[in-house]
């Protein structure tokens, strides 16, 4: 256990999660809608399309997408889309 701040709402906690509890809800209902999007979709183009589709924020995609259970999708999102984003 480390202190933490959280990646949502900023506060500052102590738990092994990368957000704060009060988050933690959050967090899991945008991941769930994020499995069903992949589910759903046969092609994922870039961040932005997952942002747009689900209103998640690009920042919490980005987030959510280091997480293991999603990097087969990471992966078929091209780089080149993830670089653009990153750009702006
Ligand atoms: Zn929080």
């Amino acid at each position: 256990m480390e202190f933490k701040k959280c990646e949502r709402c900023g506060c500052f906690y102590l738990s092994d999660n990368s957000v704060c509890e009060n988050c933690i809800p959050k967090d899991n209902k945008e991941i769930n809608q994020l499995k069903n999007f992949f589910e759903a979709s046969n092609e994922i183009d870039s961040i932005n399309s997952i942002c747009i589709n689900t209103g998640i924020s690009e920042k919490n995609i980005n987030r959510y997408l280091q997480n293991p259970e999603f990097s087969k999708f990471a992966n078929n999102i091209s780089n080149n889309n993830i670089g653009n984003i990153t750009l702006g």
